[in-house]
């Protein structure tokens, strides 16, 4: 049957003899695809409504309106995260949609000076950041959604580091002829036991933490899906109280030398 999926499993039972089970895995595999259109359209009805009330409220100045200033400011700031939840659930729809990404030449230098503008327009000067592109070369993937990813970890490392914490994005060459994109911050770090489950929707290792700084739960997963549609590995290490590394792993098959223009007087 055209829509009939089988899961497949070889299972040794001899010298010579396997046993090949194959189970019909059909209709888990259409509640995941009515689960994934169900999240999908209850997020694209909601943004309309939430565009126009967080519209509206953000015209409203608090410092105008003295007796309704802290309701105000609290209504502003609620409305900001519900917007950007239901954003973060368009994008993992969207990913999660998509089995192949465009493939075209991300250039890695704009991207790293994009990043650094948003790290420091996030940070307000409260964290040095740093960037280093020692790679030198560019990625094959999509700009956008790899950019949604790197600044997901950007914005997590400014979030998760208390001022005066330092900040270093990192664009490394590896043994292996691949490259990483690595996020480094002096932050507070995320105890062991969390780390499986870290990329996992809506996991936070401290609730409150999370929503003080404006998370929705949902940035790893987003890293998660971006860098599994690159063929792409996570890898992170952190400890309590110092610091947490993300890096991002590309393989060789995803590096190109970078274009190089030449200026007038080279030629
Ligand atoms: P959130 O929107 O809550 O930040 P994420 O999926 O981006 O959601 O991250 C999941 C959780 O991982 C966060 O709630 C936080 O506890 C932890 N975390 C992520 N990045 C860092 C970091 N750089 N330092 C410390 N904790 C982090």
């Amino acid at each position: 049957q055209p829509d009939m999926h089988l899961s497949l499993r070889l299972i040794p039972y001899s010298d010579e003899l396997w046993l090949l089970v194959a189970r019909d895995v059909s209709k888990l595999m259409r509640l995941e695809q009515m689960r994934r259109d169900f999240v999908a359209n209850v997020s694209h009805e909601l943004r309309t409504p939430l565009t126009v009330v967080h519209g509206y409220l953000d015209m409203l100045d608090p410092a105008e309106q003295p007796d309704w200033a802290p309701m105000l400011t609290e209504m502003q700031r609620q409305s900001q995260r519900m917007t950007q939840l239901v954003e973060d659930l368009l994008t993992l729809s969207r990913l999660e949609a998509q089995e192949q990404l465009p493939e075209e030449t991300v250039s890695m230098s704009s991207m790293l000076a994009t990043l650094k503008r948003e790290a420091d327009a996030l940070s307000q000067q409260r964290h040095e950041i740093s960037v280093e592109d020692a790679a030198g070369v560019d990625l094959m993937g999509s700009t956008k959604e790899l950019h949604s990813a790197f600044s997901n970890l950007v914005s997590n490392a400014i979030r998760y580091t208390p001022a005066g914490g330092k900040i270093r994005i990192r664009f490394l060459p590896e043994r292996d002829g691949g490259v990483s994109l690595a996020v480094e911050d002096t932050g507070y770090g995320i105890p062991a036991a969390h780390l499986p489950r870290i990329t996992e929707r809506f996991y936070r290792v401290s609730t409150s933490r999370s929503r003080e700084s404006g998370g929705t739960g949902l940035g790893l997963s987003i890293v998660k899906h971006v860098l599994n549609l690159h063929q792409a590995r996570l890898e992170i290490e952190s400890e309590v109280g110092r610091g947490s590394r993300f890096a991002c792993r590309f393989g060789r098959e995803r590096v190109r030398a970078r274009d190089h223009f030449l200026f007038d007087d080279e030629r």
